[in-house]
């Protein structure tokens, strides 16, 4: 019988940090020389089937579809898969692994909007930008009862639950991607299946409405993506011995708060801003002085008002109701809104000059007013704390008065505390109403869902962040699956020196070591009076040329070699968004309000900035705050998240985008693979071939190629015959291993023996 090629079923190889080569020239003069079916790369970098003619010297001729012909490089060529493996649900099933074949797979299977593929234990899901039928009811119960196998969400959350009652140890699912890739709605997808299975307590509901909360009030419009998270997530979901849901944990992590008091043009500020002033019931306006959206210039700056396709409104109530479920009192929401409300109202406090200094003063209009009333101190106060700032100088305090632009600077940075206070005190509320009783006994099974890999034309200390995170989490994803292969290897007896992995260590060293990283010296630098953004930049240039993976460029910039390539970042701006100055002067104030959630504001912003922690402090120039830096805040809640991450069984979801305009049926083929290599799909693929990535029980092995034998081995046990074709064919002993039960091999191996045995 013919059976089909079971090849390479196995866990994937790790991979080394990405270097930009992408090279598959390993079975090329092969496919040329046996005129198969081949890759061409067209010149507008796409690729396109052909079959070679005929091959002389250097060049093949080439066929192309509707009767072109081509002369190209033989080494160009790419050999492609036989039709019988067209739109495989694994990648690691194709005979040939190079990109365009990978990018072949998945196109042919999007276009039957079949979203999902693994590679190897990795899912790999590109977004449809349409409802697609693969959801709901019907679809959870059948992978429930594994009568479907193709890879979803829905299967790979169910493995996490079998493996979490099998091995009693905490699972957890890692979504990353590009903005707009579906990372948010992947997480959502988990979480229904997990509510699916796990529900019955009734606390699986309330779970699944923190997700409106969080999208409201952390998410809103980018230019990449209408319903953009601007946090990261995880979601730890708890459960009982019995298997059922008993409660939730989220943690949040470096929330964009610039975009409160500044966003691009046609993006918006967080939904919540603009479903309150469309949606808040007209009592509740009256109550708070709300105004429609454009009349607050937070959010008339951007110039962006509503999302096609939703309804600011109607969004709201389902906030409100979502709020009610999670048991936030109506007075505690009423608070919420008020505080939104004074933000909105803050943005439009203006300032005039009082003197020949240029000193400035609030207006006393109805900005400043209702900003007071909602917060509850008095006009006084206020106009006080955005007017002036406290100085200690020696054993005195002097007030000093500001400039237009330092209060201008001031009054933003209070509407930015008070949102991101808010933020994290709803996420708090959460918490509380999802607390898992005191008796923790159950297991877990988490959910992060965090913003990947980032390079633009200029990228800043957000990207600096973003990319340092996520290359922490690609040193989890390599460790992991280096661990599944090695225990692969192990159990056959397989010698494990032979096979190259290496890791992005070096990078995350650069980053990370003290006194003399990354990090170490950009809050080294934020705590001078004097530093700049050039000072900090001649620093680095200074300590870190001797790293590999760093570079100093012209000017304020400096590049980083990470493992999804490299990444110029421009330190303009990176210490003050590091140091995130808030003057005392603002928590006296907040702390002074009657209303109770500034008090609670004041209070955690005291607590931070209070916290004397070793090498992350600073005394920022005639500021009198103390605080942990934004870069030394992040690093310790990364800490903590790989820590607990550590302890679990990963499961790797990759989000692709197959387009830059949230479009249906649009396959970008060179967007797609660029991707591909930053999340690490395609280095897996890469280097599977420096392994043995191709693997064949005895058995099998002997079955499909034993009639080969020139000699009659018929008898022999299935291990003999294995090696007795590996040696009629002169298969090179560098290309194979013989392990207890199978055979592994170098890419490209078996088609010789194909080949052979097909002609026969
Ligand atoms: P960001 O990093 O900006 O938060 P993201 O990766 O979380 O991006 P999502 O918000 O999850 O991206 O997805 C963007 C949009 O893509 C969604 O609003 C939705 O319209 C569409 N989308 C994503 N996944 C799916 C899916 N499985 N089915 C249908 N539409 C989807
Ligand atoms: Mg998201």
């Amino acid at each position: 019988g013919d059976e089909d090629l079971d090849l390479a079923t196995t866990p994937l190889r790790p991979f080394a940090p990405l270097r930009t080569e992408s090279k598959w020239s390993d079975t090329t003069p092969y496919s040329a020389k046996k005129k198969l079916q081949s890759w061409i790369q067209l010149s507008n970098g796409n690729w396109e089937l052909g079959k070679v003619l005929s091959t002389s010297g250097t060049e093949s001729v080439v066929s192309l579809s509707e009767g072109k012909v081509l002369k190209v490089n033989s080494e160009s060529l790419l050999p492609a898969n036989p039709d019988i493996l067209d739109g495989v649900d694994d990648l690691m099933q194709l005979s040939y692994l190079n990109e365009p074949s990978v990018l072949y797979n998945l196109q042919y299977r999007y276009n039957q909007d079949i979203i999902y593929t693994k590679a190897g234990p990795v899912l790999v899901a590109i977004n449809p930008f349409k409802k697609v039928p693969l959801y709901g009811d019907n679809y959870i119960e059948a992978y429930k009862r594994k009568s479907i196998e193709s890879p979803h969400v829905y299967a790979i959350t169910d493995t996490a639950i079998r493996e979490m009652r099998r091995d009693e140890v905490n699972q957890s699912i890692i979504i990353s991607g590009e903005s707009g890739a579906g990372k948010t709605e992947t997480a959502k997808i988990a979480m229904q299946y997990l509510a699916a299975l796990g529900g019955g307590s009734g606390i699986e509901y309330e779970i699944l409405k923190t997700n409106p909360i969080l999208e409201a009030f952390g998410n809103a419009k980018t230019s990449r993506n209408d319903n953009s998270s601007r946090f990261g997530k995880l979601i730890e979901i708890h459960f009982s011995e019995t298997g059922k849901i008993s409660g939730a944990m989220i943690q949040t992590f470096l929330l964009e708060k610039s975009r409160v008091v500044q966003c691009a043009e046609g993006e918006r500020s967080y939904h919540i801003f603009y479903q309150l002033c469309a949606g808040a019931p007209l009592a509740l306006g009256e109550k708070l002085n709300l105004k429609s959206a454009n009349e607050y210039k937070y959010l008339r700056q951007s110039n962006c008002y509503s999302i096609s396709g939703l309804d600011d409104a109607e969004q709201f109530r389902i906030v409100m109701e979502a709020l009610d479920i999670v048991h936030v009192s109506k007075e505690d929401q009423e608070s919420v809104f008020k505080m939104l409300t004074a933000v909105l109202w803050l943005g439009n406090v203006s300032f005039t000059v009082i003197d020949n200094e240029n000193h400035v003063e609030p207006v006393a209009d109805e900005g400043l007013t209702t900003v007071a009333n909602l917060i509850e101190c008095t006009v006084t106060e206020l106009k006080l704390a955005l007017s002036t700032r406290k100085m200690r100088v020696g054993n005195d305090t002097i007030v000093q008065k500001l400039t237009k632009s330092q209060a201008i600077d001031t009054r933003d940075a209070l509407a930015k505390s008070i949102y991101s206070c808010l933020f994290d005190w709803l996420v708090e509320q959460i918490n509380k109403s999802l607390a898992v009783g005191k008796r923790r006994t159950g297991r877990s099974i988490s959910i992060l869902d965090i913003y990947g890999f980032e390079s633009f034309d200029s990228n800043s200390f957000e990207q600096f962040c973003i990319n340092y995170a996520n290359e922490r989490l690609q040193q989890h994803f390599n460790r992991h699956l280096f661990k599944l292969e090695q225990e692969e290897y192990i159990q056959d007896g397989i010698d494990w020196a032979r096979v190259d992995f290496e890791d992005n260590q070096d990078c995350l060293n650069l980053f990370e070591k003290k006194p003399l990283g990354l990090l170490s010296l950009l809050d080294e630098e934020s705590t001078f009076p004097n530093g700049t953004d050039l000072t900090f930049a001649n620093k680095l240039k200074q300590h870190l040329n001797s790293n590999s993976c760093f570079r100093g460029e012209r000017g304020k910039a400096f590049s980083v070699s990470h493992y999804a390539g490299e990444v110029i970042y421009d330190t303009s701006g990176f210490l003050e968004k590091n140091r995130d100055l808030l003057h005392l002067d603002t928590i006296q104030l907040l702390s002074s309000c009657k209303c109770h959630l500034p008090q609670v504001f004041a209070s955690s912003l005291l607590a931070q900035s209070e916290k004397p922690v070793v090498g992350a402090l600073y005394k920022s120039g005639g500021a009198d705050s103390q605080k942990l830096s934004v870069a030394a805040k992040f690093k310790g809640q990364l800490f903590q998240l790989m820590q607990r991450l550590e302890s679990t069984t990963p499961h790797f979801i990759r989000c692709i985008k197959p387009n830059n305009v949230q479009s249906p049926g649009m396959y970008e083929q060179e967007l797609v693979l660029q991707q591909l290599r930053c999340c690490g799909v395609l280095e897996v693929v890469r280097i599977s071939r420096s392994g043995f990535p191709t693997r064949m029980t005895h058995q099998k092995f002997a079955r499909r190629y034993g009639f080969l034998l020139l000699d009659n081995v018929a008898s022999q046990d299935p291990l003999s015959v294995s090696v007795a074709i590996l040696h009629q064919f002169n298969i090179l002993p560098e290309m194979y291993q013989v392990g207890y039960t199978k055979l592994f091999f170098r890419t490209g191996q078996i088609g010789v023996l194909e080949d052979t045995r097909n002609c026969t």
